[in-house]
């Protein structure tokens, strides 16, 4: 069974986020339970993270079809000292908001080596900030993100992001999400039938299917290998929409949150829609 939704809003709230999420037919979704543009967000309050919950039993949400976002500023392969810890404090607050929330993944992005180090040094700090997090806390499941490899950005080969999971001293509580347009625009083909197939042995041969925590479903704006990272609606970029037929009939991405990032949210609700009826 396929749970598809998307990543909703939770202005004014985190407990508005379920709501919004019902109000798209969606069966899966993802927030920001903090401003993710900011360091420093204020403490959930008792009352949201109540509200929150209920507001979740009341649509029919379980944890594992929540797939929470990290915010965008931290760095856990910052090869600086004093960045790096302000990155895994960070980290550590969104892995404890998620704990408080009854969450059990955290979707994030690995990091940047910045070209100060090179980009294995930073892997290795990386796995170490995981292994940090994980430590201090229990029950949240540190899910790395694939990235287009923009600039210094680390895991847009599936090769970095196993060399990272190898590092991780508990293993239970990693896994991995794939989206669709980093994929494709960090170099994988995922359009022609013959690209697919590759692409998802790959994944399975290197990282492994029992790892896959979440799909982020996007269109790209961008070709193939071009590592930038701008995603479109689907069917509307390069992309096109058979990747996501064969997606949607691909029994290996069943039971998990299947998460639209796409530019125009007027249209999630159409979109989910499309993307059930290309189930046969
Ligand atoms: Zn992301
Ligand atoms: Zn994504």
């Amino acid at each position: 069974m396929k749970y598809i939704g998307a990543h909703v809003s939770a202005s004014g709230g985190v407990e508005n986020a379920p709501v919004n999420a019902a109000a798209i037919g969606a069966k899966a979704f993802a927030l920001f339970t903090k401003n993710q543009r900011q360091w420093v967000s204020s403490p959930l309050s008792e009352e949201s993270i109540t509200k929150f919950k209920s507001n979740c039993a009341l649509h029919g949400y379980e944890p594992w079809q929540i797939l929470p976002h990290d915010s965008y500023l931290i760095n856990l392969g910052h090869p600086g000292k004093e960045e790096l810890a302000k990155s895994r404090a960070a980290f550590l607050d969104e892995l404890q908001r998620c704990e408080q929330l009854g969450l059990t993944r955290l979707n994030f992005h690995p990091g940047s080596h910045l070209k100060l180090v090179t980009p294995e040094e930073s892997l290795k700090i990386i796995a170490e900030s995981i292994n940090i997090t994980l430590s201090k806390t229990k029950g949240v499941t540190a899910v790395i993100e694939n990235t287009a490899g923009q600039g210094s950005n680390l895991g847009h080969t599936f090769e970095q992001i196993r060399f990272i999971i190898d590092l991780v001293e508990d293993k239970s509580r990693v896994g991995v999400c794939i989206d669709t347009c980093h994929t494709f625009t960090s170099g994988y083909d995922l359009i022609t039938p013959e690209g697919y197939e590759e692409t998802f042995r790959q994944f399975n041969d290197i990282i492994g299917f029992n790892y896959l925590r979440g799909i982020h479903l996007n269109d790209s704006m961008k070709p193939l290998g071009s590592h930038v990272d701008r995603h479109d609606s689907i069917g509307k970029g390069f992309l096109g929409a058979d990747v996501f037929k064969r997606l949607m009939n691909d029994a290996r991405f069943d039971n998990m949150p299947i998460i639209l990032e796409t530019p125009n949210e007027e249209i999630w609700q159409q979109e989910i829609e499309m993307l059930y009826k290309m189930i046969e």
